[in-house]
C-alpha cells in the first residue's frame, strides 16, 4: 500500500468516526502528516459556510456557491494556514457541496498538502475570518504516530501541529 493511500485511508476512518452530527456552525478538520508530507480534510455544514444549505435558487444564492467552490479550490492556503517557514503547499483533491438529503448540506475539501520541510509550530484557522458564521472546528492532527484533538474557535483560530 503506498503512503498516500494509507494516509487517505486513516483520514476518511477519522472524518467517519467524528461526523456524528450535523450541527450548524461546527466543523471539522482532519490533518495527518508524515514529515513534509500529508493530507488536510475540511467538512462543514453548508450554514457555516453558505449561510444556507438547500440548492441555490436566486442569482445571489448560485453565486455565492461558485465562490465558496471557487475559495476553497484556489485559497486554501490562506483558509489553512501552514507555518511559513515549512513551504507548504495545498492540492485540492475534492471541493464539493453535498446534499444530505433535502434539508441539509455539506461543504467538503480535501487537499493534499507538499511542504519543502515538516511544519512544525501552528496551523493557521483562516477560514473562521473568512466565514464568520463558523463558531467551532473540531481539528485532529495526526503527525508521525502522535494524534491530537482540539477543539478550535474564532478566538483561539490556531492548533499546534506537533
Ligand atoms: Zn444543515
Amino acid at each position: 500500500m503506498t503512503f498516500s493511500c494509507t494516509l487517505a485511508l486513516i483520514l476518511s476512518s477519522l472524518l467517519a468516526q467524528s461526523q456524528k452530527a450535523h450541527q450548524h456552525g461546527a466543523a471539522q478538520i482532519n490533518v495527518a502528516m508524515e514529515g513534509g508530507k500529508g493530507e488536510l480534510e475540511f467538512e462543514s455544514p453548508a450554514d457555516g459556510i453558505l449561510g444556507f444549505e438547500h440548492a441555490p435558487k436566486t442569482a445571489a444564492q448560485k453565486k455565492s456557491t461558485a465562490d465558496v467552490l471557487a475559495k476553497f479550490k484556489t485559497q486554501a492556503n490562506t483558509l489553512f494556514e501552514f507555518p511559513a517557514a515549512a513551504g507548504c503547499t495545498l492540492t485540492p483533491k475534492e471541493v464539493e457541496i453535498h446534499r444530505e438529503g433535502p434539508q441539509h448540506a455539506e461543504v467538503h475539501a480535501h487537499y493534499a498538502v507538499a511542504c519543502k520541510s515538516a511544519p512544525t509550530g501552528q496551523l493557521t484557522l483562516g477560514v473562521f475570518k473568512a466565514y464568520p458564521r463558523l463558531t467551532s472546528i473540531a481539528v485532529t492532527v495526526l503527525s508521525g504516530s502522535q494524534q491530537s484533538a482540539t477543539q478550535a474557535t474564532p478566538a483561539k483560530a490556531t492548533v499546534k501541529l506537533n
